[in-house]
């Protein structure tokens, strides 16, 4: 199960502040025993990170995984990054933050790109890469709204700053997950999960 990964991304931080805001949260992870203190542990396509600690066990639900299991590290990153669920995820519509209607990316029934649709997110995508914050324009109520306000695609990706991504730990709790917000200062959260 090494390949499987859940990333919990923070889709409100600046990029300057989510260096100091890893800082504090790795702190508090290594302070409950969730991780150990230094990159030692290899991952997937990244630096190395972070080892998981003696009490990783009790904030994952591991019902489903068979004996021994074995976790992998924690990766930190702290960099505008689309956050995805693995190469071939995509999404089949968005959330507008202002309506609430869906920009639909697939026809419903054959399951087939519509033309032009995902276009004005791929502009916005770039944008946003390269450090501005590239407004999407609602099809449905004409309002534009930040790239990163768009709901309804974690399943596919979630863009943020910073991201905590665990390599081959079983589903995390409802519980971890609440408290690991409230240590986000309660900004909006994605978590994203997948394999590759
Ligand atoms: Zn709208």
């Amino acid at each position: 199960m090494g390949d499987y990964f859940q990333t919990i991304v923070d889709t409100e931080i600046s990029e300057a502040d989510a260096v100091p805001m890893a800082a504090r949260v790795v702190e508090w992870l290594v302070a409950e025993g969730v991780v150990g203190p230094d990159r030692t542990e290899p991952v997937l396509g990244g630096g190395p990170g972070y080892p998981p600690g003696p009490r990783h066990r009790a904030v994952v639900d591991s019902g489903g995984w068979s004996e021994p299991w074995q976790a992998g590290g924690l990766e930190v990153v702290t960099t505008r990054t689309v956050f995805d669920a693995g190469q071939y995820a995509e999404p089949s519509g968005a959330d507008c933050p202002r309506c609430g209607k869906t920009t639909e990316f697939r026809d419903e029934e054959t399951w087939d790109d519509i033309p032009g649709a995902w276009d004005p997110f791929a502009v916005a995508e770039q944008a946003w890469l390269a450090g501005t914050d590239a407004p999407v324009r609602c099809a449905h109520c004409r309002a534009e709204s930040p790239l990163t306000d768009w709901t309804g695609m974690d399943s596919a990706f979630a863009y943020g700053s910073l991201g905590f991504t665990f390599w081959g730990w079983p589903e995390l709790t409802p519980r971890f997950l609440a408290e690991f917000g409230l240590r986000l200062d309660k900004h909006r959260t994605a978590h994203v999960h997948g394999k590759i």
